[in-house]
């Protein structure tokens, strides 16, 4: 597979560290709100990541952190922590608020379809992170002022090291995003520990070495995604705000503590995701969410095929018009399956039973795995689904069997199973009454059912034996 590397800023091969294993770490929500469209997009990459390295036979090993602590409004080092922020606008708790936007955050990678990473919250790693900056202090690379301990990127490069090489911001060697603070060293210096505002009280803090505080908001990708991965690893997901300054600062961090380089090999970043051509935000009122979707009638899977009409390194534009589209697309596409698959199972005249085309069926398959392996190029492994359903030279059972394997990397809910299981309860109810009357012969009765199920959104179709449903 080759993949864009933010790193060395080109298309390379894809060669794990362990052969046939891919260690994947991809940096997770901070749980202070409910999660929007735009984390979503970049949430979908990670697992479009690892679905295509399992696809290609790779062993993965996948870590996602769970920021519930220490982010900092600014993504600096001033200002509120986000979850205490939150704990005051909700009247609650900072740990209320992070346990309610982490099952937030559960139930829509569950609703998404996303495989399960393996989830680590900050809070959980205090221990880890102490035992970090005391590394980094113990080689020079950390000093206190009165407010915090902080990381002393001069120093860093004095041994040797480069700083902010990953970042796309030539400011970054300036410190631009970096607020400044009169007791850093150098203004892009950046905080390991912060010390508990006296004015302040605060809902989570921990005792240190330094001082009564708080982790930084870097220290804890470094401190985690090692522990579960190794000192060096092989792939590292985040939207591209990251590239800045988070992971140019996770990636001193770590390599400081360690003296290995690199500390990963692959950086990965996906774009942002815009709406109605500008900026997302919670100000903005734009800042959708899966469940304003669901109020309009878009089921995560229409949002997930959206994402994938667009390359994951150029900005996407959601409109409600796109949406739309995607759905239809994604309806259009179903409606097929689900007819390959009755005709399959009624006999009804489906072009199976010639003999079978593997030479045919193979080159889909790599026309599929080229697209893929192209730096995920799902935009044109998506056009290669649809020609391959129109292709009259596959019989119905091949064109099912390969829609169940690329599904695995599509994860758009294909397989019929999964298909079936997105039907509501009361219209699934409704079917079950309608095939029992027919049973009996009870036409009038089965056709009044008919209209009902129709007034719910749905078509019923007597395909064989088997009766289908799908959305109209
Ligand atoms: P946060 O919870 O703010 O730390 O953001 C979580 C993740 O969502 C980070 O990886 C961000 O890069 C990503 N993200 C935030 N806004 C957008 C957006 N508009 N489009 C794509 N990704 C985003
Ligand atoms: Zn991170």
């Amino acid at each position: 597979m080759r993949l864009y590397n933010s790193l060395t800023r080109k298309k390379e091969k894809f060669k794990p560290i362990k052969k046939g294993e891919a260690g994947i770490y991809a940096c997770g929500p901070t749980v202070y709100d409910f999660l929007q469209i735009g984390n979503w997009r970049t949430y979908v990459l990670g697992d479009l990541l690892v679905r295509n390295l399992k696809y290609l036979g790779y062993e993965t090993k996948y870590v996602m952190n769970i920021t519930d602590v220490g982010h900092l409004v600014s993504d600096g080092d001033e200002g509120e922590d986000k979850l205490e922020k939150g704990a005051k606008r909700e009247g609650e708790t900072a740990w209320d608020v992070a346990e309610k936007y982490t099952k937030d955050f559960k139930q829509g990678m569950h609703k998404l379809g996303l495989l399960k990473p393996k989830l680590v919250r900050a809070t959980d790693h205090i221990k880890e992170q102490i035992e970090l900056v005391k590394k980094l202090e113990k080689k020079g690379f950390a000093y206190k002022t009165s407010d915090g301990v902080y990381f002393d990127t001069t120093e860093f490069e004095k041994q040797g090291y480069k700083y902010g090489e990953l970042s796309t911001l030539d400011e970054i060697k300036e410190g631009a995003r970096v607020e400044v603070n009169k007791k850093k060293k150098d203004k892009r210096d950046f905080a390991l520990w912060k010390f508990s505002p006296k004015s302040e009280k605060r809902d989570m803090e921990w005792e240190s070495p330094w001082g009564k505080g708080f982790p930084g908001w870097h220290i804890e990708c470094s401190a985690m995604s090692m522990k579960y991965l190794g000192d060096q690893f092989d792939l590292h997901v985040g939207g591209e705000d990251l590239r800045s300054t988070h992971h140019p600062n996770e990636i001193a961090q770590s390599e400081g503590a360690t003296g290995k380089k690199p500390f990963v090999k692959y950086w990965v970043h996906g774009a942002f995701l815009l709406v109605d051509g500008g900026r997302m935000g919670k100000s903005l009122g734009n800042a959708y969410t899966l469940q304003d979707l669901d109020n309009k009638g878009f089921s995560p899977f229409d949002l997930k095929y959206f994402y994938l009409m667009g390359h994951y390194r150029k900005q996407l534009n959601f409109t409600w018009e796109a949406l739309e589209g995607a759905k239809t697309a994604l309806e259009r596409l179903r409606k097929r399956i689900i007819n390959i698959d009755s005709r399959l199972r009624g006999n009804d005249g489906g072009s199976d039973g010639g003999a079978p085309h593997q030479a045919v069926q193979g080159a889909w398959e790599s026309k599929f795995r080229e697209r893929m392996e192209d730096d995920l190029d799902m935009p044109g492994a998506l056009a290669v689904v649809w020609e391959m359903v129109k292709d009259k030279n596959l019989s119905d059972g091949e064109k099912l069997g390969l829609i169940e394997k690329w599904d695995e990397v599509l994860g758009l809910g294909l397989s019929k199973v999964e298909m079936k299981l997105e039907i509501p309860e009361d219209v699934v109810k409704l079917v079950e009454k309608r095939s029992r009357l027919r049973e009996e012969g009870k036409w009038n009765g089965a056709d009044s059912i008919r209209e009902e199920i129709e007034k719910l959104g749905y078509v019923v179709e007597d395909k064989g034996k088997e009766t289908v449903v799908v959305r109209k």
